[in-house]
């Protein structure tokens, strides 16, 4: 899966630390690490890890859609 963190809209809270520890982790106090490709099985915490992140600035596995189209096939 892949996932990304908007860092201009995160605010260090920590949110997404606690509720997947082996994903996100705090570097200092304020700059947030985290792996942009984490195995399918941390699916779960992930998902719990962006319902908890206050400003939203999570993101999860999206495909990759051309700008201008709906990704949609007829
Ligand atoms: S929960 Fe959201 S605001 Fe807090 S550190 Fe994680 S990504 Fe940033």
């Amino acid at each position: 899966m892949r996932i990304v963190v908007d860092l201009n809209r995160c605010e260090s809270y920590g949110q997404c630390v606690y509720a997947a520890p082996a994903v996100f982790r705090l570097h200092g106090e304020e700059c947030l690490e985290y792996d942009y490709a984490p195995d399918e099985v941390a699916r779960n915490q992930v998902e719990a890890a962006a319902a908890a992140c206050p400003v939203q600035a999570i993101t999860i596995g999206r495909a990759v859609v051309p700008a201008g189209t709906t990704g949609e096939r007829a």
